[in-house]
């Protein structure tokens, strides 16, 4: 976790989370991708609680719904200061303006492209909810912008921040290896998904590796993996490969490589 105080630009991406649940949040950063961002200080990390913020004896931070119905709604005072709180953990860290999102059901929907601009952000503040949300006048006057993981409701907003964050981390300069390089996941670099990996041992229950990954020659390798990629992307997410012709991203070869698969098949 960061030290706020450090002075502007004393990491690389700041994120402060706002949650009731930081020691959830926490977990994100103790081992893995995220934890190396965290040691090498591309990325910090910090957790403001609105629990903190709260002025009676109860420290309550939610309530009933006006109108009435089922379950609590977080309170906006409390979490309002922690926002607050949060972008002064920031602001000690790096000089860029902050942008505050509220993880929710209702917002965009996370993608590669969403992730790597959010990467490129280096003052970030993500804010949890729980209970049945949070008062929506909060939302109208402190979030910049609303971020969805996916369509399902989850109890609250702990996973979807610990997801963005991870996520992020995999795109921040020196966190991966280079035998690891995000570029080669699904969705970066060719925009496709990433062909199929072997490991040892050559023959696994009667499943052989391919041969052309044994043959050592480097650009019958490269080929096949493109191929592969394109077959499975073509295969399992269609929709993907619409895009990417619509985007021009795919080179005449490629387009004629699927044309070829199409006909074999
Ligand atoms: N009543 C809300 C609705 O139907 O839109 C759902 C509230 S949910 C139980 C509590 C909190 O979990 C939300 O405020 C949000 O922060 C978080 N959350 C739930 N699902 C999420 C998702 N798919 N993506 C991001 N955050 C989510």
């Amino acid at each position: 976790m960061n030290q706020p105080g450090q002075g502007a630009d004393a990491c690389g991406n700041a994120i402060s989370v706002v949650t009731l649940f930081p020691e959830l949040v926490q977990a994100v950063g103790s081992c893995g991708v995220t934890g190396r961002a965290l040691d090498k200080q591309v990325l910090s990390l910090t957790t403001v609680n609105p629990r903190d913020y709260t002025t009676d004896k109860h420290r309550t931070v939610d309530d009933r719904p006006y109108g009435g119905g089922p379950g609590m709604v977080m309170l906006a005072a409390p979490l309002d200061e922690a926002i607050t709180q949060a972008q002064a953990c920031n602001a000690a860290l790096v000089a860029e303006a902050p942008v505050v999102v509220h993880v929710s059901p209702q917002g965009e929907q996370l993608d590669h492209n969403l992730v790597v601009e959010l990467a490129q952000c280096r003052n970030l503040v993500l804010v949890s909810g729980r209970y049945e949300g949070i008062d929506e006048r909060l939302i109208e006057s402190r979030i910049d912008r609303e971020i969805s993981i996916g369509d399902y409701v989850l109890s609250g907003g702990e996973l979807a921040a610990m997801v963005i964050i991870d996520a992020i981390a995999r795109q921040l300069p020196g966190v991966l290896g280079h035998e690891d390089s995000a570029a080669q996941d699904s969705f970066a670099g060719s925009g496709l998904l990433d062909c199929p990996h072997y490991s040892r041992p050559e023959d696994y229950k009667g499943m052989r590796v391919p041969a052309v990954l044994m043959s050592g020659n480097h650009e019958n390798i490269r080929r096949w993996r493109h191929r592969q990629a394109l077959i499975r992307t073509a295969k399992r997410r269609p929709g993907l490969i619409d895009s990417l012709i619509e985007g021009q991203k795919l080179s005449a070869g490629d387009r004629q490589l699927l044309q070829e698969i199409q006909n074999t098949e």
